[in-house]
């Protein structure tokens, strides 16, 4: 596990403004006849990290990409800061600046310097001052702690250095809230610790995750609260501390069995 006392420092104190910013009310999403979400409920507040643990092809992508409108839902309600997802005459893009994403594959511009990825979508899509835009841009490279690489191009850089770029990338919109779906999954060991450590600062700092995650060790460290889906279904959740030690259900169980 890479960290080693994950008790010991803890998540961060969740803000007095409990609101929840992101909602879902009996969420149900089929591909087809195939119904992958049945029925999923939860509430993230303001400043929260919440992580979703589960096996492959339980549903947590299908969960990520619904909450950001990439996928539609056929039934139930999903807010973002009290704005209904699916609500047709909602403003798209007002949506994606609020809901920052980060996959597995990070998909950065191989023609654009570290620079001009993170630059592109606050000058192209909110059509801000390009100087504003740089600073911005340099002062997140600089959180992500790639200061030096602004001119590399995405070919020259690590696995983890490129998402570390991606996740810049998402943050230069401001986001309220930031969704990482296995963002890790497919670095090596050595690179994965560098893009936990910048997602811990930045739930540190108070940004609200979602996060779906295989490193049990950095939910049961960064997450306020743990959902475990199977089938489709949240089938528990509770704070980490009760998830990882005492989960009650057998399905938890048997996951978590696996994985620690
Ligand atoms: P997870 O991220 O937990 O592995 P996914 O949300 O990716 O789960 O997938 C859940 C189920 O939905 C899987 O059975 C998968 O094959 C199916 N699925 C995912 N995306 C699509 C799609 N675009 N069309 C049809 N089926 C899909
Ligand atoms: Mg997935």
């Amino acid at each position: 596990m890479l960290f080693a006392d994950p008790i010991a420092a803890g998540p961060a104190a969740i803000p007095q403004d409990r609101r929840a910013l992101v909602s879902l009310r009996d969420v149900r999403k089929s591909y087809g006849a195939f119904e992958v979400l049945k029925g999923i409920s939860l509430d993230v507040g303001k400043g929260e990290v919440a992580c979703i643990i589960g096996p492959s092809g339980s549903g947590k992508s299908t969960l990520i990409r619904c909450i950001n409108g990439l996928s539609p839902i056929q039934d139930g309600s999903i807010t973002v800061d009290g704005q209904e997802v699916n609500d047709p005459k909602l403003d798209k893009l007002s949506l994606r600046r609020k809901v920052g994403i980060v996959f597995q594959q990070y998909n950065l511009f191989p023609h654009k310097t570290v620079l001009e990825n993170v630059m592109l979508a606050p000058l192209k899509v909110l059509r801000e001052p390009r100087a504003q835009v740089e600073e911005r841009a340099l002062s997140l490279i600089a959180k992500v702690r790639l200061t030096g690489k602004e001119r590399a191009y995405p070919g020259e850089l690590s696995g983890g250095q490129q998402q570390r770029v991606a996740i810049a990338r998402s943050l230069a919109m401001r986001p309220e809230v930031m969704l990482f779906d296995e963002v890790t999954a497919a670095l090596d060991p050595e690179t994965v610790k560098e893009v936990l450590a910048t997602i811990r600062e930045l739930a540190a700092e108070g940004m609200t995750c979602i996060l779906v995650t295989h490193e049990m060790g950095f939910a049961r460290e960064v997450a306020h609260h743990v959902y475990f889906t199977d089938g489709g279904v949240i089938v528990e959740d509770g704070p980490p501390d009760r998830i990882f030690r005492e989960a009650q259900d057998p399905r938890t169980r048997q996951f978590l069995s696996q994985v620690l």
